[in-house]
């Protein structure tokens, strides 16, 4: 039973260290990119805007401290048959009774935090507690653009299953921070809206980062059988190259879910003043 557990806590360990989302200059991008979607009628000060972009990284910082926090980055719907089969479970106490507490936790619990943070940010606008906006503000970005990377929504999140190791550093942190210009180039303006149905949308999101799997892999195989498996100048050319449509639309889909929750979260606070 213990060497059970100690495994259990293993895996999670080895889940949550190589799991970082984005790296630090795309969630910076990806936040910077919503701050500009953010609705003129909110008037949220450039000061705050400044703030959550630059603390929209903190989550991922986090994690060294607090073990609890790894498995807020990602979850890896295609475990669960009922997701693959089109039958989205919105309930985290669902979920537990299916398939136990810590399998669960272990497939990752991204949607919940990002519904947390919501509600924290909600209580936050209403307060009127500038720190507490930016924290919550900052925190919903984080797991809004995790939600938004295809590999924090699958189980073969680093292609350990295909014979694919390392893919998700390649992709996430290597090639996007080699190409961060031509993403930035790729921004996209886009109106916000109001979310209604916010697990619904949520879940909505992951389901399309799932669907966007199979391309990075198939994009990771291609690169690397050009190079003979070196992962070398040429290799992350043609890895932009066959996923760069994909990158720059998640990036501005990311944008734009996480400026619509923003939204969302200071309409159902009552559209308060925000302090500046
Ligand atoms: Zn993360």
């Amino acid at each position: 039973m213990k060497n059970k557990f100690s495994y259990v806590i293993a895996l999670l360990l080895v889940h949550s260290i190589l799991i970082y989302g984005w790296g630090d200059k795309g969630h910076k991008t990806i936040t910077l990119f919503a701050m500009k979607l953010i609705p003129q009628q909110m008037y949220l000060s450039e000061d705050m805007k400044l703030a959550i972009i630059e603390h929209s990284v903190d989550p991922d910082k986090r994690k060294r401290d607090d073990r609890s926090e790894g498995p807020k980055h990602f979850i890896d719907i295609d475990y669960y048959k009922e997701y693959m089969d089109g039958k989205i479970i919105t309930s985290l106490d669902t979920l537990k009774k299916l398939y136990g507490e810590k399998a669960v936790v272990k497939e990752g619990i991204l949607p919940w935090a990002t519904e947390d943070s919501y509600s924290k940010l909600i209580g936050a606008f209403k307060s009127g507690n500038k720190d507490e906006i930016i924290l919550y503000a900052s925190d919903l970005a984080h797991y809004v653009e995790d939600g938004h990377q295809p590999l924090h929504a699958t189980v073969n999140y680093n292609g350990q299953l295909t014979d694919q190791k390392g893919i998700h550093s390649r992709y996430e942190i290597d090639m996007v921070d080699d190409s961060l210009n031509a993403i930035k180039n790729g921004f996209m303006l886009q109106n916000p809206f109001y979310v209604k149905d916010l697990s619904g949308y949520i879940f909505d999101y992951i389901m399309e980062s799932n669907s966007y799997v199979e391309m990075l892999l198939s994009a990771d195989k291609y690169s690397s059988g050009k190079t003979d498996g070196k992962f070398n100048k040429e290799y992350y050319r043609l890895l932009w190259l066959k996923t760069k449509y994909i990158t720059i639309n998640e990036f501005n889909f990311g944008a734009l879910s996480l400026a619509s929750l923003i939204y969302s979260a200071w309409v159902d606070a009552g559209k308060p003043k925000i302090p500046d």
